[in-house]
């Protein structure tokens, strides 16, 4: 980045005390050379640089918010929520990202709303990308799936039906902060649930509050974190790039 922007200064200044005489290639540059990156043979794959979160065998990426391992159950290439034994942490901390996650409501029975395959998908262990199911289940929009939880609805309701496998596919740009832990960028934002847009670069306001509003305190890099919210939501292929 810095090498770039010394070359385009320098070709600024040089295109200046030339009288703008400008040339197509006073404009280009050659490095530095972004990293060859091999993308997946299908889409959804993972590409050569992500690190592999999840690839359907065991839980030795993740472990325990709480006492110990991880206690979620692996079974046919899925990892799936225990019921209350409490959210899943990766053992790796992240900054910026791409994530891929893919996810699978349970069946409904009676329940409704908050209480219909919630789950979540926190980034940076506080900030929350709501996971629920999203078919024929009405609910607060800014709660509702493809939301960022209680912070920003999603621009379209894009979970296709209760028993498919959803894909998220989440942009992040962890926040910035500078002396005394003062907040110099937010983070930012995008999402996209089964290839729809549902959230453009969106600027948090902080993290995610239940009660009460967000706000910004200052971290590092963090762990991803899944939440347990009690009913058995199913996931496969986790895979994130560090940016
Ligand atoms: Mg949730």
């Amino acid at each position: 980045m810095k090498q770039t922007v010394i070359l385009l200064t320098g070709l600024l200044i040089a295109g200046a005390l030339s009288g703008q005489q400008w040339k197509p290639q006073s404009t280009e540059w050659y490095y530095p050379e972004p990293p060859v990156v091999k993308p997946g043979k299908t889409a959804g794959q993972a590409p050569s640089d992500a690190i592999i979160l999840f690839d359907g065998k065991d839980l030795s990426k993740w472990t325990s918010t709480g006492e110990g391992d991880a206690k979620w159950e692996v079974r046919n290439g899925e990892m799936v929520i225990v019921p209350k034994t409490g959210a899943i942490q990766t053992k790796e901390y992240f900054g910026d990202c791409q994530l891929h996650i893919e996810f699978k409501s349970p069946a409904p029975e009676n329940h409704r709303g908050q209480h219909r395959g919630n789950s979540g998908i926190f980034l940076q262990s506080i900030y929350e990308v709501q996971v629920l199911d999203g078919d024929n289940n009405p609910t607060y929009v800014n709660g509702m799936i493809g939301s960022i939880y209680k912070q920003s609805a999603p621009l379209a309701n894009a979970y296709t039906k209760n028993g498919e496998w959803q894909v998220y596919d989440i942009y992040w740009k962890a926040p910035v902060f500078g002396a005394e832990g003062k907040l110099e960028t937010p983070a930012m934002i995008t999402v996209v649930l089964n290839g729809i847009l549902v959230q453009n670069n969106y600027a948090l306001k902080g993290h995610t509050a239940y009660t009460g509003l967000p706000e910004y305190k200052a971290h590092g890099r963090l762990p991803l974190m899944l939440q347990d919210h009690g009913t058995a939501v199913a996931f496969r292929n986790i895979w994130i790039r560090n940016l």
